[in-house]
């Protein structure tokens, strides 16, 4: 896609499901980059390993390259530190992904403030972190740059039971407008995307049961759930030059799921 070849990308969370998919499609489009992980080193390779043959097959030194960066996000001084080393092995940043997240389940009246700090801690301040530090960055160097938040569709679908979760991709639209309209006359684009129901290991608990994946996917009007790669390809899309002046909007890739499906039905 245009304008991504020789771009430097860090993504969060990048050692499984949405974050290794990005990864992997950005290297392919020529991009560099840094894969942040929080724990397994193993993981993490296994994505690089990946994302490299995508980018240059049996090619040696293609041009693309790729650099593993351990760090908890929602850590100030982690945060800090891996953007730093992301520009000291590349010259610059251009792409960041806040891609890293987590959710927990609890009826909201039992929910502890520790359980709901530490949620809101990694989707939301750690999107905010690693923002301002890329921001930081793109302003000292005048340059240009994308941001892309993978929000949800809970972003505006209220999830019971699931409340710091729900919360924190509210929060995370309003971070990428706030951030889109603060930093546009500086070229620096905020968008997000909002995933539906995807094939990753945050779902295994319905993917691995036939019964609970009939539920899920009878409330989706494509009839399926969506892919990996599906949220990569629009993610590519958005920090791309074909996107050139799109700033501040949250894409719903959900097979239709944000379109109020009981309306397929007629009520009368
Ligand atoms: P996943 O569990 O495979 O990915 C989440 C990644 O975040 C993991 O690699 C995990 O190690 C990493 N992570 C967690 N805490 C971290 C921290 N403190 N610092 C750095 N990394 C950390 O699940 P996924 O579905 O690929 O989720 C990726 C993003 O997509 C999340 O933000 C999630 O909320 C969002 N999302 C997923 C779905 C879905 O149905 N899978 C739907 C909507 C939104």
């Amino acid at each position: 896609m245009k304008g991504l070849a020789g771009k430097t990308a860090l993504i969060t969370g990048a050692s499984s499901g949405i974050g290794q998919a990005i990864a992997i499609r950005l290297a392919q489009e020529g991009c560099n980059v840094a894969i942040n992980y929080r724990k397994s080193v193993e993981e993490a390779a296994e994505t690089e390993a990946q994302a490299m043959q995508t980018a240059c097959g049996q090619v040696e030194n293609c041009g693309v390259k790729s650099l593993l960066v351990q760090g908890d996000v929602s850590k100030e001084e982690d945060v800090i530190e891996s953007i730093e080393m992301v520009v000291e092995r590349f010259g610059s940043l251009d792409i960041l992904i806040n891609n890293a997240g987590i959710q927990t389940e609890s009826p909201s009246h039992e929910l502890s403030a520790a359980e709901f700090d530490r949620v809101l801690d990694i989707n939301l301040r750690g999107a905010f972190l690693c923002a301002r530090e890329t921001i930081k960055h793109l302003l000292s160097r005048q340059k240009s740059g994308s941001i892309i938040n993978i929000s949800s569709v809970h972003e505006i679908i209220p999830r019971p039971t699931y409340l710091s979760y729900s919360i924190s991709k509210g929060g995370m639209g309003n971070l990428t407008k706030t951030l889109a309209l603060e930093y546009a006359d500086r070229q620096i684009r905020v968008n997000a995307i909002a995933p539906g129901a995807t094939v990753t290991p945050i779902n295994q608990d319905w993917i691995d049961n036939p019964d609970k994946k009939a539920v899920v996917e009878s409330h989706i009007p494509m009839g399926r759930a969506g892919t990996s790669e599906e949220m990569a390809a629009a993610v590519a899309f958005l920090a791309s030059d074909e996107a050139a002046y799109i700033t501040g909007q949250t894409l719903y890739i959900d097979g239709g799921l944000t379109l109020y499906a009981d309306f397929r039905e007629s009520w009368s």
